[in-house]
Formats: structure tokens, sequence, C-alpha cells
């Protein structure tokens, strides 16, 4: 049998004593933890740190005042010792020890008889973390990482499931059909309603499966991911979770394959949208896929490039959706015109030059003479043309007839926040044949505007183009 070093437990300490010795605010964070866990307090110490005074002026800690003696651990369940003397600490460990009491010496592992791991609060649902103390910081970045990965809400669900837990037993005896019931219960749609912050919804969903008396069928989900603009340190950790836990992932060509190289392992991903040669998935197949899974009790990720609210349809897909009583959620992404002006140092809001930003398409159902140009062609303003690449030469005349000046300063981005990132710089009236010597190709994002000036200087991702070249050192050569 292969040997643990620690033996791992949880500690019911409700109304249990618990001493902790030391007045800084180590002890104060142990005694705050202890004070979580509703165990009964006393801190000893010659002074009290503000922390700690305030919890005893509260009357939430007692306070044995001046220096420790070894009488303070008689009652006690678990002594944690947090002063700053090593002498003092191991003093108050073997005291511990012969008296057989659990004592943890902070960051201390060879003089605790036991320690506090790295946890994950769920409450009810605790997740422990423990290097053995050969590790700390190990344990702490893995916390980090779990963290991420549990939903909030995960909480609420499983009070709400303690809540109801005699009813759902009584309701569903058999051990098959309950586990079932558990299923649905997390990936259906009370899940989605705590998700999205209504309790009193979700109370009612369950109450109601609990009421019918067929089976109840298993109900998918869909959630709207934004997947960002393909760095996938740009996802949020809202889009990371619904990764994790889709069954079916219908994404757009565009979605980097390092973001779905996050998903887990054996969701289905399905490419909709833009196909090689250019055509579409028509809008009403993606409807009725959306449909088909969720309708099959899948939990489906429908993943767009940038934020699914702009320029990306998302807004009929949600309504379709809500139409036909599927559960949804929406999470939002980065969107291009953002991330594009953060990667290529232009601001697109500047207290002197920019007081608006506008988030324009250069894609029309029917041509771009339906765009107000005298309006896009004020001054003052930023403009973040999206699907932009293929008319160029239009957009600058429209511009330009239309008042704006050709000496205006633009940042063409494309493939932003990507490896291969390139940003061409110029003024608008060589914009059509600056990006046509670069072969700029999409998706690139254009920014127009005097602040996009600023991307010759501060300029800082991916390779600059089109700007003065600035004097580059001579490298050595290659042998
Ligand atoms: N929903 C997306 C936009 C979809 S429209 C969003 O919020 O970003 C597609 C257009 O977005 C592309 O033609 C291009 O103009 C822009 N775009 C998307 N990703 C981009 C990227 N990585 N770099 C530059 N432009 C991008």
């Amino acid at each position: 049998m292969r040997s643990m070093q620690l033996y791992p437990l949880f500690a019911d300490l409700s109304g249990r004593p618990v001493l902790v010795v030391g007045g800084g605010d180590v002890a104060a964070r142990k005694a705050s933890m202890l004070l979580r866990a509703g165990a009964t307090v006393t801190v000893g110490a010659p002074v009290l740190g503000p922390e700690l005074r305030e919890l005893v002026q509260q009357g939430r800690v007692a306070y044995r005042d001046g220096a420790y003696q070894p009488g303070w651990q008689d009652g006690t369940w678990l002594v944690v010792a947090a002063t700053r003397s090593r002498p003092l600490n191991s003093r108050i460990a073997a005291d511990g020890h012969a008296r057989q009491r659990l004592v943890n010496v902070v960051d201390d592992p060879a003089l605790s008889s036991f320690q506090v791991p790295a946890v994950i609060d769920r409450s009810p649902l605790l997740v422990a973390i423990s290097s053995s103390g050969v590790a700390p910081v190990l344990a702490r970045r893995l916390r980090e990482r779990i963290e991420s990965l549990i939903d909030p809400a995960l909480g609420s669900l499983l009070q709400l499931a303690q809540r109801y837990r005699a009813r759902i037993r009584a309701r569903y005896a058999d051990l098959g059909t309950r586990r079932r019931f558990y299923d649905w219960l997390h990936d259906g749609p009370v899940n989605a309603s705590l998700r999205a912050s209504q309790p009193l919804h979700a109370e009612q969903q369950l109450v109601a499966a609990l009421a019918r008396h067929d089976e109840s069928k298993p109900q998918g989900s869909v959630a709207l991911v934004g997947a960002g603009p393909g760095d996938p340190g740009l996802l949020t950790l809202h889009a990371l979770r619904a990764l994790n836990e889709a069954d079916v992932i219908l994404h757009d060509e565009l979605i980097s394959p390092q973001v779905l190289d996050l998903a887990r392992r054996d969701a289905v991903q399905i490419a909709v949208g833009k196909r090689g040669g250019g055509t579409h998935t028509p809008q009403e197949t993606i409807h009725a896929l959306l449909l088909e899974h969720a309708q099959a009790g899948r939990r489906v990720v429908r993943l767009k490039g940038g934020d699914p609210f702009v320029f990306g349809r998302g807004g009929e897909e949600l309504a379709f959706l809500r139409e036909h009583g599927i559960a949804c959620e929406v999470v939002p992404g980065i969107t291009a015109a953002l991330a594009c002006a953060a990667y290529s140092g232009v601001p697109l809001t500047h207290r002197d030059h920019a007081q608006s930003v506008r988030l324009v398409t250069a894609h029309c159902q029917q041509s771009l003479d339906t765009l107000d140009w005298a309006d896009l062609a004020r001054e003052r303003q930023t403009l973040a043309v999206y699907m932009g690449v293929a008319k160029l030469e239009e957009i600058t005349r429209q511009l330009v007839a239309h008042g704006r000046s050709a000496s205006t300063p633009f940042a063409l981005v494309e493939n932003g926040s990507l490896p291969t990132q390139r940003t061409l710089v110029g003024t608008l009236g060589e914009l059509p044949a600056l990006a046509t010597r670069h072969a700029v190709r999409a998706p690139a994002l254009l920014i127009l505007g005097e602040v996009a000036a600023q991307a010759e200087s501060s300029h800082w991702y991916g390779e600059l183009l089109g700007a003065v070249a600035a004097k580059a050192p001579a490298l050595a050569n290659a042998a």
C-alpha cells in the first residue's frame, strides 16, 4: 500500500473552542477562517493588531491578554500558533502535543500536527488541496486553476438540492432515476437560472419538475459564448467553464484552434459559418442545429468570435431559442475593436481627440450607400470598421467626399491578438494603396481617427507596417 504523508480530514468545529496564539494579521486571518467554520475562537497575545482588536470589540473572539501560558490550551480542540517567534511557536507545539491537541504552526509543517489546505469554498462543497507542506506555491496555483473551473453558482445549487433532498428521494425512490434527476439538476434549466441570478425561478423549476408525473425529460441548454479575437488568454472565466462543460460546440470558422483546444476533449465540435470558399451555413441551418441538440438534452455552446452581440447575429439566435423555450445564457467576449485597439497601442477614446467610438460594419445587406457617411466622417470620433478589408477603396472615397481629412491617421489590424498580427499605419488618403501593397487580408479591423496616430509610437504586439522605419540596430549575421 502506498503511504500518505497526511490524513485528510474535514473537521466540524461549530461551537468548539479553538485557541489562536498571536496578535498580528496572520493570526487575524486564521481566526476569521475559523470563525467562518463556526468555531468558538480565543486569541491570546500581549498586543492585538487592528483586525483582531475589532473582532474582540465586536465580541466575536474572546481575548487572553498577556504572554502565552500552557493553560490556555485547556479545553480546546485545536491550537494554531501564529506568533513571530519560532522558539515560542515551538513551545506552543510541544505543549499541544503533550496534551494530544492538534496543533498547526503557521508555515511550519515540521512543528505542526495538522496543516491547513488551500481551499475552494462553494459551501456546502469544499475542495481542499495539500502538497503535504512540500510545495505551498503549487497548491496555491492549483487552487487558482480549480477556482476558475468551478462555477460560483454551484454552492447555491447544492444548497437548493440539500433543502429538497428528502422530496427528491421520495419522488425518485429508484437510484438510477434519482441519478438522472441530479444530472438534470446540474445540466439543465435549474442551474442555468441560478447562474442567471434568478434563484426563485430556479426553485419553481425544481418544484415543477418534482410535481410532473412523467419522468422528466432531459432538457438541454445553449450558451452563446464570445471567444474573443483569438488569443485564448482573452477568454472570460465563464467562457472557459462553458467550454469545459459543453457536449456540443457549434463554432464559427474564425475561432482559433488554441481556443478550441481548451474545450472538453469529448465534446462534439461542429464548424458553421463561413466555409473555405466563402459560402455561409445559412442562419436557419444554425438555428435548427442549436434547437436539435438542445432538445436532445445536450449542453450546447455556440461559440462566436469576439462578442456574440457585436456583428455576430447572437441576438437573432437568442430570440429564436427563447421562443422555443430553451434555457440560454450569454457570455460576452472581447470584441475585435477592443482587442485590436489594445494590441496595437491605440486608445479608442482620448480626452482631447475622440469623445466617441463607433462600431461600424462595412458588410451591409444592400450596399455601403445605406450608411450615414456625413455622420461617420465627423471629426473627434473613432471609427472601428468591421469586415471592411474588401471595401477599403469605397470607405475611403466616401469618408473623404463627406469631409473627413485625407490626413486622418488609421491603424489597420490584421489577425489582432494572434501571433500573426500585423498592424498597418498611415493616413486615410493612402489607405487603399497601402493595404494592397501589404496584402492585408481578413480578418482585419480598421481603426480610423486622430487616436490611431498613437500606434506608431505605442505599438507593442506583432509586426508594425507602414510607419516611417525606425533605425534598427544591425543584427548579428547568422553564421
Ligand atoms: N463578433 C465579432 C465580429 C464578427 S464580424 C466581434 O465581436 O469581434 C467579423 C469581423 O470582425 C472581421 O471581418 C474583422 O473585421 C473583425 N475581426 C474579428 N476577429 C478579428 C481579429 N482577430 N483581428 C482583426 N479583426 C477581427
